[in-house]
């Protein structure tokens, strides 16, 4: 293909803003789908995409264009996953690209998020078009938009597109567009191919499959191929792209994305940003920028039925076909018996697959409170070790030092919210970096540490600010933290499943709601029954559940026969589910909605 002919762009917006809408109209409007087919956004194909509006894995789509010029040129669309757990994908995405479509909803104007991806696509050199979109809405105001993307990001905004993808207005502009802005691809045939791979993903019927964008060469059925940083080599069997639907093509050559297939097994063998060579005749240097990707937040999943044990195994092996960016491994609690411990990129990522295997597989699932990798370096030159699960935390006489992953957040939001939210970061031991104010709102950036973001923080800051804030965030290393293991202790015994590490600052408040939370879900026994937080040997918050009176269990268990037998059902039934602590049994209902505090 001629490269002059050819164009790769993504959508870069906030949540909401029309990414996927607009992206489907380019794709009915170029022919790529009838409009029976459009019926459902083609682009977000997962149930939970569709419901939380976010793209979970990136998706490209070739569109032919005839455009004005009377050319027809080949369009690579790429849509980029909408959040910030997958930074580092949308990274590779954009790496893939010479250009950006900037939508900006003309009702809400710049979100953070919009400002997070407009950064990120300037930092990959892309040429970005404006595209003010739902301006058939009622409350659009695309001029103030126009202002606000001049003041804001430093875009001329003066040619951008005025669109509503929801009525299919200024599509064809959005196209003009895209041919007569965004460069097209350089690179050269003859080289020794160089390939990156930009995502894959794994298809019950061709096995793994790798989207690739191809820098230099030729990748072409039936050749011997190296992935550079896995150290493997594979033979590719297909070649295509999709249009949205699956087109074998005898190659793809520079500036070309599409897809191979290669019998490759498991999706981890196929890393994200990975550069992929001709075997027999390599390219001297691997393309930069690929990044291992960690696993950041860690939770126990457990089933809450423990016949369920071995189907939670196969339904996250399989899962884990798909997505080798989250890890398990088992974990047993005398708590919540066996389970999982396992490790996501964010806690949006961290619900997706709760979320996945409760809906598609049909299991009931407690989560532990979640908890961030901890680097703690041991006294008298014993090493250091990455915690993730807070039950494994050693001795604190053999710590020296603990370190914690902290964040930079940028958060964008209206003025009159802006105090309680200072007051929030403030709470989670946040350090303000910088408050500027544009257009009514505040963009303020804070440094956090992230285990005070993984507990509930993003649910206060929609509530605090009526869904009007919006959060970013990247990792900016670990820092030492004054922290400490706080036990919860029932009858005296401490409960592992609801350890956690805490601030010491924070600890006490938290222990005490803790113990608040427990004393109103353990049930009365016929004794006393202390319940404890606890650092170590010292006790900081404790509550008491008084003891049940005689007189009442006895009235209990009068009635007639089957009422009685009804009760002892429902008990033997209750039994199971029981665990005891001492001589204290508690329902695990009590566990689960302990741990379900947020
Ligand atoms: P994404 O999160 O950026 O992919 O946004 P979507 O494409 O899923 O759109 C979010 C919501 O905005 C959906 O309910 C769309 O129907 C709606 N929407 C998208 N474009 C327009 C538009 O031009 N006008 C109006 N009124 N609504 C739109
Ligand atoms: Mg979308």
């Amino acid at each position: 293909t001629d490269l002059s002919k050819i164009r790769n762009f993504s959508i870069i917006a906030h949540i909401d803003h029309g990414k996927s809408t607009l992206a489907d109209r380019l794709i009915q409007r170029t022919g790529g789908l009838t409009d029976r087919e459009m019926s459902s956004q083609v682009l977000d194909n997962m149930d939970i995409e569709k419901e939380r509006g976010i793209t979970i894995k990136a998706q490209t789509v070739r569109l032919n264009y005839k455009a004005k010029d009377g050319e027809t040129y080949t369009l690579n669309l790429m849509d980029t996953p909408g959040h910030v757990d997958f930074a580092y994908e949308v990274s590779r995405s954009l790496a893939a690209c010479e250009g950006a479509l900037l939508v900006v909803d003309a009702a809400q104007g710049v979100e953070a998020q919009t400002l997070a991806n407009v950064y990120q696509s300037i930092e990959h050199d892309h040429e970005i078009v404006p595209v003010i979109n739902k301006i058939d809405l009622p409350a659009a105001e695309p001029e103030k938009v126009k202002a606000e993307i001049e003041e804001v990001i430093g875009l001329d905004a003066s040619e951008a597109v005025l669109a509503s993808a929801k009525s299919g207005i200024g599509i064809d502009e959005v196209l003009e567009a895209v041919v007569r802005k965004i460069p097209h691809p350089k690179g050269d045939r003859a080289a020794p191919l160089k390939a990156m791979l930009v995502d894959s993903w794994y298809d019950p019927y061709l096995g793994v499959v790798i989207l690739v964008r191809v820098i230099d060469g030729v990748l072409k059925k039936g050749q011997q191929i190296k992935f550079m940083q896995a150290d493997t080599t594979h033979l590719i069997d297909r070649v295509g792209c999709f249009r949205p639907k699956i087109e074998q093509l005898s190659e793809l050559g520079p500036g070309e994305i599409g897809f191979i297939t290669a019998q490759i097994k498991d999706v981890a063998q196929a890393r994200v940003g990975d550069t992929l060579t001709d075997a027999k005749r390599p390219t001297a240097q691997a393309l930069p920028g690929f990044k291992e990707v960690q696993p950041v937040v860690f939770c126990g999943l457990f089933p809450v039925d423990a016949n369920d044990f071995e189907k939670l195994r196969e339904s996250i092996s399989k899962l884990r076909l798909n997505d080798a960016s989250f890890s398990f491994e088992m974990e047993t609690s005398a708590a919540l018996g066996f389970g999982f411990r396992c490790g996501f990129l964010g806690l949006l990522h961290l619900e997706i697959i709760q979320e996945r295997l409760t809906r598609e597989y049909d299991l009931d699932l407690i989560t532990t409170a979640p908890s961030v990798v901890y680097n703690i370096k041991l006294s008298h030159g014993g090493g250091t070790i990455d915690l993730h699960n807070p039950a494994d935390m050693p001795d604190p006489n053999k710590i020296e030092q603990i370190d914690e992953p902290w964040i930079e957040a940028v958060i964008y939001v209206p003025d009159e919210y802006l105090g309680p939210i200072l007051k929030l970061c403030q709470d989670r031991r946040g350090i303000q970096k910088n408050l500027t104010y544009v257009g009514g709102r505040a963009q303020l950036t804070y440094e956090l540490p992230l285990n005070e973001v993984v507990f509930d923080f993003y649910d206060r800051l929609k509530s605090i600010s009526r869904g009007y804030a919006s959060f970013d965030y990247h990792q900016i290393g670990h820092r030492a933290g004054d922290l400490v293991k706080m036990n919860i202790l029932v009858n005296n015994e401490p409960v592992d499943a609801l350890s956690m590490i805490v601030h010491r600052s924070a600890a006490e408040a938290r222990g005490r709601h803790m113990c608040e939370r427990l004393k109103d879900l353990i049930p009365r026994h016929l004794f006393k029954i202390p319940i404890q937080a606890a650092i170590g040997g010292k006790v900081i918050a404790r509550e008491t559940i008084a003891a049940l009176r005689k007189d009442v269990t006895a009235k209990c268990y009068g009635g007639d026969i089957s009422r009685k037998k009804k009760l002892l059902d429902k008990q033997k039934e209750g039994k199971k589910r029981m665990r005891e602590y001492g001589s204290v049994q508690i329902p695990q209902e009590a566990f689960i909605a302990a741990l379900r505090m947020g």
